[in-house]
C-alpha cells in the first residue's frame, strides 16, 4: 500500500528534511507548498503539488490525487520580528491556512495530523522549566498564532476526532549530514546561517542582539536541536497516530541551554575562523532563555537524538553553506 503524506511547506527548512525522513521511513512525502519563501529545488524526495493553503479547492483536488492517511504541517510564517510588526499577516496568514487545511482534511476523512508548532507559544518565562505542562504566554503574533492553532487542533479533536501530534519546537538548527538539503532563508534572519555568512565573508558582520539580558554573558539563551533530530521524532509522531494514538503535545529540544556568545565561540571552533561581531540592541519580541525542560518525546515516543552536540549542529550547517546548491 502507498503511504502518501501530505506535507505543507515542504519546499522550506524543516518541511524538505521531514519529507527525506518520511521517504526513508517508506512513505512518500506529498509536498504541498507556494514555493513563497520555499525552494522548488529542495523538494527531492516526493512529488511536488504547488498551491497555496488559502485555495481551498487546489488543496481538496491534491488530497482527492493522493489520498494520503496524514497531515504534517509545516507552512507558515515563521519570523518574530516581522510578526511584531505585522501582525495582521501572521494571524490572517497562519491562522486561515491552517483552518482551511484542517476542515480540507477532516472533510476527506483524514484523521492524523502533525504539527509544527514553536517554543515562542510560551512567551518570557524566565526561570520557569518549560514542559509540555507550561502554561503559553504568547508575547509576539507568531507565537500567538500557533498556540491558536494548537487550540483549533484540540477542538477539531473533540468535534470530529482529528487526532494531532503537536511538537513545540526550541531553536532549530543544523542541516541534512549529507548536505542534500540545508537551511536557506530570504531573508535570512538566524543565528548561525548569519553567522556562518559572515565567517565565509558573505556579508560584513553579525549583530549581536543585546548584551544586557540577565543571562551568563549577557546575551539570550536558546535550545538548539538538529533539524534531522527533530523531523526523526514527527515520523515517530506519525507513527504513533498509525497505531491510533491520541492526541499529544512534545517539546523538542536537547534541554541544554547556549548563549548567544557560545554560539559564536563553537563557530569559530568548528570553523577555524574569526566570527566578525557588532554589538547591537536587543531584538523586539526575544525571550532573555528558551531552554526545554521535557523529556517527554524521549520517554513516550522513544525519540533519541543523535546529533544533539552544538558542535555537530554547527559543523553539518557549515558543510550545507559550502555545498553548491548553497552558493546558487
Ligand atoms: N540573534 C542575534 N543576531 C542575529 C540573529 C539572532 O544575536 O543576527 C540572537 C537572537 O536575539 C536570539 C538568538 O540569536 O537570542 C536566536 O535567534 P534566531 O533568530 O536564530 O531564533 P529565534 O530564537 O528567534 O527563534
Amino acid at each position: 500500500m502507498t503511504k502518501h503524506v501530505l506535507v505543507t511547506g515542504g519546499a522550506g527548512y524543516v518541511g524538505s528534511h521531514a519529507c527525506k525522513a518520511l521517504k526513508q521511513a517508506g512513505y512518500i512525502p506529498v509536498c504541498f507548498d507556494n514555493l513563497s519563501t520555499g525552494w522548488k529545488e529542495a523538494v527531492k524526495f516526493g512529488p511536488l503539488e504547488v498551491g497555496d493553503l488559502h485555495d481551498r479547492a487546489r488543496l481538496d483536488e491534491v488530497i482527492a490525487k493522493y489520498q494520503p492517511l496524514a497531515i504534517m504541517h509545516f507552512a507558515a510564517l515563521s519570523l518574530v520580528g516581522e510578526s511584531m510588526k505585522n501582525p495582521a499577516k501572521y494571524w490572517a496568514t497562519n491562522v486561515n491556512c491552517a483552518l482551511n487545511l484542517i476542515q480540507a482534511a477532516t472533510d476527506a476523512g483524514i484523521d492524523k495530523f502533525v504539527f509544527s508548532s514553536t517554543c515562542a507559544t510560551y512567551g518570557d518565562q524566565d526561570g520557569v522549566v518549560l514542559n509540555e505542562q507550561t502554561p503559553q504566554f504568547p508575547i509576539n503574533a507568531y507565537g500567538g498564532s500557533k498556540r491558536a492553532i494548537e487550540d483549533m487542533l484540540r477542538d477539531f479533536g473533540n468535534s470530529h476526532g482529528l487526532r494531532s501530534v503537536i511538537f513545540r519546537y526550541f531553536n532549530v538548527a543544523g542541516a541534512d549530514p549529507e548536505a542534500e538539503v540545508g537551511e536557506q532563508h530570504v531573508p535570512e534572519t538566524h543565528l548561525i546561517p548569519l553567522m556562518l555568512d559572515a565567517i565565509a565573508g558573505k556579508r560584513a558582520a553579525l549583530t549581536v542582539f543585546g548584551s544586557d539580558y540577565e543571562t551568563r554573558d549577557g546575551t539570550c539563551i536558546r535550545d538548539y536541536v538538529h533539524v534531522s533530530d527533530l523531523v526523526d521524532a514527527h515520523v515517530l509522531g506519525l507513527k504513533w497516530l498509525e497505531e491510533g494514538k491520541p492526541s499529544e503535545v512534545f517539546c523538542l529540544g536537547t534541554g541544554n541551554g547556549f548563549s548567544v556568545r557560545e554560539v559564536i565561540a563553537q563557530s569559530r571552533n568548528v570553523t577555524n575562523r574569526e566570527v566578525p561581531i557588532i554589538e547591537g540592541d536587543r531584538r523586539e519580541g526575544d525571550a532573555a532563555v528558551l531552554v526545554s525542560g521535557s523529556v517527554k518525546a524521549k520517554d513516550v515516543l522513544g525519540w533519541t537524538p543523535k546529533r544533539a552536540e552544538l558542535e555537530t549542529m554547527i559543523a553539518d550547517a557549515w558543510r550545507w553553506h559550502q555545498a553548491p546548491e548553497y552558493a546558487e
